[in-house]
């Protein structure tokens, strides 16, 4: 740990490099830090690990305002390791009262490491940072989101951090200046992080990609009601994934599962079906284009998120898609378009050649449950309601 009183009013930032150039993530750190100085007086400056890169361009380091970089050469691109020990040394040499790192996947691995040599405390992926005197106050999301938390590290020096990068404003005349560049030798590191065992995306990348998903939710019931899902999935040429609650009782395996525990997905279209639309299962599906939920109880959160919504019980939806497929195969691909956009096909059209349809058990199935219907709607009791709106 830093002695208090021996740290400097100086903030330390980690920069980061691709193909030679400052990353715009560390470009916003920089900001960030900048930030910070207007605010409490400190000096900013930078640490750069080269690897085996030259210098970024004179231009890209004049625009990060910063009063000195520490840079470090390595042979090829420095590992974690290595980078933790080049921050480090520069933190040992600075003796800085802060220091920011990008919650990049880079950042995510060194300020622990550093953190843990300086037996310092470390808020991960804030969103916020301000000055109150000498104390740092870092604001984070917590509780899966729904609350903001405000950690500062009273006792230990430096103050760490890792902070989320913020979009880059508009071009605005911005303070240049040159920095110092300083050549600093670190000490190589005795072991360093190593990769044991990759495990390739497989199923779980499909769905990462997909671009229609259907989404299983409780409200499918048990196994039988997920399997209907997949059945749909199917015939959409659809990814199937799930909530938590429904991976929990088994239902679907746990490299199904989407939201804040799970995979983030970003389909064009996702049909959640059962799904309430909790908050952490949308942190994972914040990312779909339409969504069309399928959902007993009017209140559900996730109607009020779909642009379509249909408040109906899932059982009554199977036969009416049995039908939209039935139908759709029956008429052949030629007339597919048009009958795709029906909400709710009528019985069974002939074909235009070929021999007339013989009555089917489905067309049987199909007339009883209408009737069924036409008796529901005389007493009064149908429960569906189909909702439409755009965002
Ligand atoms: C730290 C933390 C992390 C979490 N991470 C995740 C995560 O990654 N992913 C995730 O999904 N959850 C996650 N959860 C759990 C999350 O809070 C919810 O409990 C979960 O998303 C609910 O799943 P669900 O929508 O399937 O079930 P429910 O919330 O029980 O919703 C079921 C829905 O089905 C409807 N329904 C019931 N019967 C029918 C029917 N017959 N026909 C039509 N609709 C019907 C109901 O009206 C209801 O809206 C997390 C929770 C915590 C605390």
């Amino acid at each position: 740990m830093l002695d208090e009183k021996k740290s400097r009013d100086l903030v330390l930032i980690l920069l980061e490099l691709e193909q030679g150039e400052v990353t715009p993530g560390s470009r916003s750190l920089a900001r960030t830090a900048r930030e910070l100085s207007r605010q409490g007086g400190l000096e900013v400056r930078g640490v750069l690990p080269l690897g085996a890169w030259a210098l970024p361009s004179l231009e890209s380091l004049a625009g990060l305002d910063l009063s000195k970089i520490y840079a470090f050469a390595s042979s090829g691109r420095p590992t974690s390791g290595q980078t933790a020990r080049q921050l480090i040394a520069a933190v040992e040499l600075a003796r800085p009262s802060v220091v920011l790192v990008g919650a990049t996947e880079l950042g995510r691995e060194v300020a622990p490491l550093a953190a843990a040599h300086f037996q310092t405390g470390l808020t991960a992926d804030c969103t916020g940072l301000r000055l109150e005197g000498d104390l740092l106050v870092q604001t984070r999301p917590a509780f899966s989101g729904e609350m903001l938390a405000e950690i500062v590290t009273p006792l230990a020096r430096p103050q760490m951090a890792t902070v989320r990068a913020a979009p880059e404003p508009p071009e605005t005349r911005r303070q240049e200046r040159l920095p110092r560049v300083e050549f600093l030798r670190y000490r190589e590191p005795e072991r360093d992080l190593t990769v044991l065992r990759r495990t390739p995306l497989g199923d779980a990348g499909d769905l990462v990609r997909a671009p229609v998903v259907v989404a299983a939710g409780l409200g499918l019931g048990g196994p039988a009601g997920v399997a209907s899902a997949a059945w749909l999935a199917e015939k959409l040429g659809a990814a199937l994934g799930g909530t938590r609650a429904v991976v929990d009782r088994g239902w679907l395996p746990a490299d199904k599962q989407i939201g804040l525990s799970g995979l983030s997905v970003s389909p064009r279209l996702l049909v959640a079906l059962g799904v309430s639309g909790s908050v952490q299962f949308m942190a994972g599906a914040a990312g779909a284009g339409t969504i069309v939920a399928v959902n007993s109880d009017p209140r559900a959160p996730i109607l009020a998120l779909a642009q379509f919504g249909l408040v109906m019980e899932l059982e009554n939806l199977w036969p009416e898609f049995e039908d939209i497929f039935n139908t759709l195969e029956l008429n052949g691909p030629r007339r597919q378009a048009n009958k795709s956009r029906a909400s709710r096909p009528a019985a069974p059209r002939a074909p235009e050649t070929g021999p007339a349809p013989q009555e089917t058990p489905r067309d049987a199935r199909t007339e009883a449950r209408e009737e069924k219907r036409a008796e529901d709607a005389g007493r009064g009791d149908r429960k569906e309601r189909k909702t439409g709106k755009t965002r």
